[in-house]
């Protein structure tokens, strides 16, 4: 049973959304910024502990490390974006992860994970989590499915992918990945980062979606946060005062940060929508120079056609791309004169900012993986990470990038080479 896309949109579901008045009627709403709710009645105290009352309980709160009013509100307008019945919001997309991971996975569990992932995902499936917790994890290529289910064992809990791979971009079969957990009754973890508003994972089958909100959600490169987007059942085990991984190991939301990264998410949609644009127009235009550009948006892109099955189409393809110059030191010699002499963008690791960042993979978010993992997920060493941003007028960044191309001596990497 794979639910189509045309029953869900998430700006309708956003706006549908009830709001959140200020505390005085303010069409904002107010930020609770302390650490601990009194209650009226000592009786209340015992049976706050003990789960019988909450925020979706006669709105009670208790301790901001556990629920905060304003993170959760954060948290139910993610959950309405993403079409999950509860989200909780965390300091870091890397905290979302790794509560999402532990909560399901106990010591000796295991773990199918795509090889083509953000750095630091890939560093706690393949270092940490081993040695700290007794987790292991198989890595495969998420795109052959027959390869996801045969890593599947005995102590399996989840299947962990992006659903754009970073920074390879391949898209994740999510229909068909659901349901190869369903068959073995574990849960589709998946990482949706690069494709808020895009692709809409928990449509296709995904147990569980988390995000770096640092990238596009928050969209001005000065917020660290994430989110972990689920079931209530889940998120109350993320919160369970004796094994919940939220509520014990900490990585919550600050109230004031949940209330910034609020006032964003009307514009992301309209953010979404610009950043995909341009991308295709530059993907479009690289390729029509002959280069070796990497865009689902391309119709040479391996997953074009279930891209365009699994996107809501009036976001586009994502704000990211990939241009492959052969060598680093042709990458770093682009990034060089499009920052230094150009102004087209900024030498910058993380995406989804309004101006445009770029990245040699390789040497920075993917430098985790040793060389064989490198090659085997296709990164490149001269693989330049763009994320497109939307300042200036697109003639006026084209001619930067032309003019930047341009100087580049030696021919550059074809599709077909
Ligand atoms: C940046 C990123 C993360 C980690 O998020 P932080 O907010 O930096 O902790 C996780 N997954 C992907 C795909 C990312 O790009």
């Amino acid at each position: 049973m794979t639910p189509s896309s045309n029953d869900f949109h998430p700006v309708r579901a956003m706006a549908g959304h009830r709001h959140e008045f200020g505390e005085h009627g303010g069409v904002n709403m107010s930020v609770e910024s302390s650490t601990t709710f009194t209650v009226m009645d000592p009786a209340r105290m015992p049976q706050i502990f003990a789960g019988e009352h909450g925020p979706e309980q006669g709105g009670c709160y208790l301790y901001s490390r556990h629920f905060n009013p304003t993170v959760y509100e954060l948290g139910r307008e993610i959950a309405a974006m993403e079409g999950t019945e509860a989200a909780y919001c965390t300091a870091s997309g890397m905290g979302a992860v790794m509560a999402a991971i532990l909560q399901e996975c106990d010591h000796g569990d295991h773990v199918v994970a795509s090889q083509a992932l953000y750095g630091g995902s890939y560093a706690l499936l393949h270092d940490f989590l081993p040695r700290k917790n007794g987790i292991t994890t198989t890595f495969v290529d998420a795109n052959d499915l027959a390869q996801v289910e045969a890593a599947i064992g005995p102590r399996t809990r989840l299947v962990y992918v992006e659903t754009l791979s970073n920074p390879t971009l391949a898209v994740a079969d999510l229909p068909r990945l659901s349901a190869i957990c369903r068959r073995h009754g574990i849960k589709l973890v998946v990482d949706n980062t690069f494709t808020p508003l895009v692709i809409s994972p928990a449509r296709w089958g995904a147990d569980v979606v988390v995000h770096s909100m640092t990238k596009f959600i928050s969209g001005a490169s000065d917020v660290i946060a994430g989110v972990v987007c689920s079931s209530q059942e889940f998120l109350a085990q993320l919160m369970d005062l004796h094994t919940g991984a939220l509520m014990l190991l900490g990585p919550t939301l600050d109230a004031q940060r949940a209330f910034d990264l609020s006032c964003r998410l009307p514009h992301l949609p309209l953010r979404m929508a610009e950043h995909s644009r341009r991308a295709q127009f530059f993907a479009e235009r690289l390729a029509a120079r002959g280069l070796k550009v990497g865009y689902p948006g391309l119709a040479d892109h391996p997953q074009h056609a279930l891209m365009q099955q699994l996107a809501h189409a009036e976001f586009g393809c994502g704000g990211i791309l990939t241009l492959d110059l052969g060598s680093e030191a042709r990458a770093n010699r682009l990034m060089d004169l499009l920052q230094n002499e150009h102004a087209f963008g900024f030498m910058a690791v993380s995406l989804g900012f309004h101006h445009t960042l770029m990245s040699c993979s390789a040497a920075s978010t993917s430098s985790e993986l040793p060389p064989e993992d490198l090659q085997r997920a296709g990164i490149s060493t001269g693989l330049l990470r763009l994320s497109i941003g939307y300042t200036g007028t697109l003639e006026q960044r084209w001619q930067q990038m032309e003019s930047a191309l341009t100087k580049l001596d030696g021919p550059l990497p074809t599709p077909q080479a």
